[in-house]
């Protein structure tokens, strides 16, 4: 530690007097006043203009142990970085959790919710810290600290700025108020007390006691830019204030640990419970290698992607739900439980490596999801889709609601025996294409046999039911010396195009007669 700053010395730094002390801002966010075990957590995303599946999968995980304890769930916006700042961010973020059906609750007395918001809070803290020692102001310009670097590494030293190398850690207040009086806005540096010969050991939920060289740089608190905190800072000061009880964050903040839990220390406060989740890998197509879900490369890394291919958002969440639960499949295949939201999750059991996303596993939980579905709903989404992001095409599709209920409805009406045949809405779309003229492809490659339609066509009665219907087939294949599964399989195709679909009869009931005779007739010319 260092001698404290004068208040006028800290007001002249920071700019403006602190607004409060520390205990006024004890009082201000008292403890919550939740049952044991309730856990408070937070989705902390900065906003640049996307959000990544890993956030979606680090939110869910929030909002499921917050809501399972009885606890609260907030969405914290990270905007202290104001030059990577996108115009819509925010929006998209509350767009994404709103369609995922990610619900927070941001208590608004322990606002504000956007740290851009809160420099008040960061400077009194900030002030605190300048008072007793802890931290400093630091003039070191970008040139200054270029040169540092390069001295280090010439000299074979780590890089950084600690120990002897923090040239203003130790400035009298005549040194600090003569760099003011020039006008320099300083930034303002913890002042380390690390060893990193010595250990700190720092908890996380999942992989229990891990030890650390301890943190001996003078990180940046403050910036001189803009006033605002880094997100060290920032993480000690509204984790603290916002009493979160667990933070949840992605494994690139393991490294940060240390110097987060000798943070919390020097302030004499109790820092969070720390779950670090692995990243969302994916093995790549050309190397075969397991690698994270890029930005660039990887159309699912962004969320937008799953509603615009038209991925039912429950088979999403139940999908990383699953990855960060990974007995809830088989809960829900004894029946236990019917949705996530209703498996009790633990969070110790959260993996630490090794998340892959696997597009063939997303589609089982997808099937499995729209497998159950009523068919009103069923038809529900995929209009509402449709409208939204279909092409023409879908949009045609769409238009006779009815027509499309009664395709859709195919086989949907036991519920102990489900299609799982649709996997998306879009594709649910394509799967019945064949069902609109416009849309049809006739089969150009089977061997029809004419006689066999031309027979079925004879007798066809579109009001038959169906056992007079399969009657009919069998008498076809009868005279003609066939077989009844040629017969239908004629039929089939060429009313479909396809040799595998669905109920046939019901395929010819939905149809109607005279697109059937159609069709028949048409492959008959
Ligand atoms: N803003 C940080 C990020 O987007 C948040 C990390 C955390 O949850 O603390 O990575």
């Amino acid at each position: 530690m260092r001698n404290g700053l004068s208040k006028d010395l800290i007001a002249r730094v920071l700019g403006d007097a602190p607004k409060y002390t520390l205990d006024d801002l004890e009082a201000k966010f008292p403890p919550r006043n939740l049952a044991d075990g309730a856990m408070v957590t937070r989705f902390a995303p900065s906003p640049t203009g996307y959000m990544h599946i890993g956030g979606l999968y680090g939110a869910l995980i929030d909002c499921k142990l917050a809501q399972q304890s009885g606890g609260v769930f907030m969405l914290r916006i990270e905007d202290t970085d104001t030059k990577r700042e996108v115009a819509d961010a925010v929006e998209i973020i509350n767009a994404s959790m709103d369609r995922f059906g990610l619900k927070y609750n941001n208590v608004e007395s322990y606002g504000p919710y956007y740290q851009s918001q809160r420099k008040d809070i960061y400077h009194s803290v900030a002030a605190e810290l300048l008072a007793t020692g802890q931290a400093y102001p630091c003039f070191l310009s970008t040139t200054d600290m270029e040169e540092i670097r390069e001295n280090q590494k010439a000299a074979g030293f780590p890089t950084g700025i600690y120990g002897e190398f923090a040239r203003d850690r130790n400035l009298t207040e005549e040194e600090i108020a003569a760099y003011l009086d020039k006008g320099l806005v300083p930034s303002i540096r913890l002042y380390s007390m690390g060893k990193p010969e010595q250990r700190i050991f720092c908890k996380d939920a999942v992989r229990g006691s891990i030890g650390f060289p301890e943190n001996n740089e003078d990180i940046v608190l403050i910036k001189s830019n803009d006033g605002l905190p880094t997100y060290h800072f920032a993480h000690l000061c509204d984790d603290h204030f916002m009493r979160t009880t667990h933070v949840i964050r992605g494994e690139e903040w393991l490294p940060s640990l240390p110097l987060h839990v000798q943070l919390f220390r020097m302030m004499g406060w109790n820092p969070p419970l720390y779950i670090h989740t692995s990243t969302i890998d994916k093995i790549d197509e050309e190397t075969g290698k397991q690698r994270k879900l890029s930005k660039r490369k990887d159309p699912e890394a962004n969320v937008a992607f799953f509603l615009e291919a038209g991925w039912p958002v429950e088979a999403v969440i139940e999908y990383l739900g699953n990855i960060a639960a990974s007995g809830y499949e088989e809960s829900k295949m004894k029946g236990q439980v019917k949705t996530f939201w209703d498996y009790e999750m633990r969070a110790k059991k959260i993996p630490m490596s090794g998340a892959l996303f696997d597009m063939k596993k997303l589609e089982w939980w997808a099937k499995e999801f729209i497998g159950s579905l009523p068919v009103p709903d069923l038809v529900c989404r995929v209009v509402n889709w449709a409208n939204e992001y279909g092409t023409d095409i879908n949009k045609m599709q769409i238009a006779d609601e009815s027509y499309l209920t009664s395709v859709l409805g195919i086989e949907r009406d036991n519920p102990k025996r489900v299609r799982k045949d649709f996997i998306t809405w879009s594709q649910t779309l394509e799967n019945v294409a064949f069902f609109w003229d416009e849309l049809f492809v006739p089969n150009t490659e089977y061997e029809f046999n004419n006689d066999v339609l031309k027979a079925f066509l004879e007798t066809y009665n579109e009001s038959d039911d169906k056992d007079t219907w399969w009657g009919k087939i069998v008498a076809v294949a009868e005279s003609l010396g066939g077989k009844n599964g040629d017969v239908a399989m004629n039929l089939r195709v060429a009313l479909s195009g396809r040799t595998n679909t669905p109920d046939l009869y019901s395929i010819m009931s939905v149809m109607g007669g005279e697109r059937v005779k159609k069709r028949i007739e048409g492959v008959i010319k």
